[in-house]
């Protein structure tokens, strides 16, 4: 019987061979090594060969949910992808949170694991149990992260099917490509968006009606209506009223702020920046991920100038790497940045300290004008940070 909380069912699929084989997790497994990094560092430790290419067949690619996602827990609809990873040459992780964590539960499945390569691009579609591997010509080179999922959704006549999908970065085996889903939400670190890419594979969509089935009802329900009640109270205040970028001005305070290229721990303009000042002039909404009382996600609009029609969800991270950590302090340029990253599936962290970290080359002369197709690109050059972009 399967141990409770866990739907159990894992999906080999070998991309080189078009094969795909669904096994039962066995019950120790589940017990041993308890949710998605567990399960995931296991298979890892026991079948990835030591010095495989993280960008070659051979690196296995792991999409993992643990027990949480499909309940009503906050912050439960998690997935984490799992390989070698192609930046750090380490163990590589990155999480995601939306629509995908649910939708995959429900799709019936706790873990695909990917071997192999693609001979053409292909994307995999979970519709409740059958998995079914689909020519992504039309995808391919073709469309960007945020247009793949309505695509998919569009051609499933399904707006509730989630998709994580990579652009550009991934398909170019970019080693800060990340991978984006829901359009805000992104498995940005370690460059799993690249490793997608190196086996041909554009995205991944989920739908299903499995439901879970938890050990204790009873106990379980007051532990969630606690945890409930929790998430809406004070401790998660700063998420749900600010979102992250409150901590512009805290980190300010604590000197601590990023700023050019990390020399400098505060800056007279991060009150521009602030969380404060992004919710009176650029927030149009807060969104939440599936099942999640706590709403961090705040969608911004730019208004004016050359980037205005530009949205993103905004997070501290983000705005410090593509803002003040660059010398940039104009939220429609932050925006703007941010949202061709998501598009084009570039991690926002590491894409933003690219850009100041050549800003510094730049004005140190290691690097020239010539070095970036002709784009000045001097600490705080707006235009050069959204064009570098
Ligand atoms: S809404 Fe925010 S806090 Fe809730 S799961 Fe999503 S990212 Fe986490």
């Amino acid at each position: 019987m399967m141990v409770k909380g866990y739907i159990g069912k894992c999906a080999k699929i070998d991309l080189t061979k078009d094969k795909v084989e669904v096994v039962n997790l066995p019950e120790e497994y589940l017990k041993d090594y308890i949710g998605g990094y567990g399960f995931a560092a296991k298979t890892l430790w026991d079948e990835l060969k030591p010095g495989t290419d993280p960008l070659s067949p051979d690196n296995i690619l792991i999409f993992n949910i643990g027990p949480f996602p499909g309940t009503y827990l906050p912050t439960s609809s998690k997935y984490g992808v799992f390989a070698r990873s192609p930046l750090t040459g380490l163990f590589g992780m990155a999480i995601s949170s939306g629509s995908v964590g649910l939708q995959m539960r429900q799709a019936g499945l706790q873990q695909i694991v990917f071997y192999g390569k693609a001979s053409k691009p292909v994307f995999l579609f979970v519709d409740d149990g059958d998995i079914q591997i689909h020519d992504a010509k039309d995808y391919w080179g073709k469309l960007d992260s945020w247009q793949t999922e309505d695509k998919i959704r569009e051609e499933f006549h399904d707006e509730r099917i989630g998709v994580a999908a990579i652009g550009k970065a991934g398909e170019k085996l970019a080693r800060i490509a990340c991978i984006t889903n829901d359009r805000n939400r992104q498995a940005g670190r370690t460059g799993m968006g690249a490793v997608m890419g190196s086996k041909n594979l554009k995205a991944l969509a989920f739908h299903g009606s499995h439901q879970v089935e938890v050990a204790k009802p009873k106990e379980w329900k007051a532990l969630a209506l606690d945890l409930i009640k929790r998430a809406n109270g004070p401790s998660t205040l700063k998420y749900r009223d600010l979102g992250t970028p409150i901590n512009t001005l805290n980190f300010q305070k604590l000197g601590c702020l990023p700023v050019d290229n990390f020399r400098e721990g505060t800056s007279d303009r991060a009150n521009e920046i602030s969380g404060e000042t992004m919710a009176e002039k650029w927030v149009i909404k807060k969104a939440a991920c599936s099942c999640c009382p706590i709403a961090c996600d705040h969608l911004c609009l730019a208004k004016e100038g050359p980037y205005k029609g530009s949205i993103s969800s905004v997070d501290f991270e983000s705005l410090f790497a593509l803002g003040c950590c660059s010398g940039v302090y104009d939220m429609n340029a932050i925006i703007k940045a941010i949202e061709m990253c998501d598009r084009d599936t570039i991690d926002t962290i590491s894409g933003g300290l690219c850009v100041s970290f050549a800003m510094e080359c730049y004005e140190k002369g290691y690097l020239k004008k010539e070095d970036f197709g002709g784009i000045e690109m001097n600490l705080g050059n707006v235009d050069g940070m959204v064009k570098f972009v």
